[in-house]
């Protein structure tokens, strides 16, 4: 079966492992998402580089409704939608509770869970007629344990894999696997923010010692997108070296 593999958030961090991980697996046709030019040249410069079939494309999360234009684009060039879907997109907007903004939760909530759902609704219809398909969300290790300052964050995460739960029973019969990846600390400039202080207190929480790899969690993503995890649906892969066993 031919395959289309869209990644969002391809750009930089672990969607740009992903991409190229699943580049060096599986034989297909690559799509992944920026939000700038900067990105797409990135994302363009890996395909290059690997030798990889497709394109970057330009999507932003935010924008409501956006993800028909971005699959009616992909079907527009290829002929075909996204049979493995990674939504790895994903924003974070902190701040306590009491203090936090509505449109710092509309907008977690939006990039991270309502994206999520518009672009698998779409896919899923064209999965089901081939009877087929792989979906990859990335969730977090806040979506179980909570983490002051997330409140947004940790329950569009938490939703991310109820969602993916549900849905996985829906098209389970359909040979279609839904699963969800849940990293702990990852080395990204999504950590940016963190202080060197707040960075050697949190190693100490880990039993590893130390952030994971970007490719640590692309290698999890690559085995739910592989055959050799067929029978695996409605779960979490959990990568956080230990930080929190489940
Ligand atoms: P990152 O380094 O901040 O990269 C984020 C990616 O998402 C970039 O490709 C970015 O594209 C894209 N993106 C940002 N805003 C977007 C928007 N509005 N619409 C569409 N795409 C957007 O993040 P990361 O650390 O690689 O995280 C990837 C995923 O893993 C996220 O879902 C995150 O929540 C999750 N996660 C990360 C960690 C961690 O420790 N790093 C832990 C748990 C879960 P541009 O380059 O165009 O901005």
């Amino acid at each position: 079966m031919e395959k289309l593999i869209l990644v969002t958030g391809a750009s930089r961090g672990i969607g740009s492992a992903i991409l190229e991980n699943l580049i060096g697996q599986v034989d297909g046709t690559f799509v992944g998402t920026a939000t700038s030019q900067k990105g797409l040249d990135s994302i363009n410069d890996l395909l290059k580089r690997t030798g990889a079939t497709g394109q970057a494309m330009l999507w932003n999360a935010l924008e409501k409704d956006s993800a028909d234009g971005l699959v009616s684009e992909i079907k527009r060039q290829y002929g075909m939608a996204p049979n493995i879907l990674i939504n790895n997109a994903g924003i974070t907007r902190d701040q306590l509770l009491l203090r936090m903004k509505s449109a710092d939760w509309d907008d977690v909530i939006q990039a991270n869970l309502t994206a999520c759902f518009h672009l698998t609704q779409i896919c899923c219809k064209s999965m089901l007629r081939a009877r087929w398909g792989r979906i990859v969300n990335m969730s977090s290790v806040a979506a179980v344990t909570g983490n002051p300052g997330q409140t947004n964050y940790a329950a569009a995460k938490a939703g991310m894999i109820a969602f993916s739960k549900s849905l996985a029973m829906e098209v389970a019969s359909r040979h279609i696997t839904v699963n969800c990846v849940c990293p702990g600390f990852i080395d990204t400039e999504m950590l940016d923010g963190l202080t060197d202080d707040r960075k050697k207190s949190v190693y100490d929480l880990i039993p590893m010692g130390r952030f994971g790899t970007t490719d640590e969690i692309a290698h999890a993503v690559s085995f739910l997108v592989s055959d050799l995890s067929a029978y695996i649906t409605g779960s979490c892969l959990h990568v956080n070296g230990g930080l929190v066993m489940l």
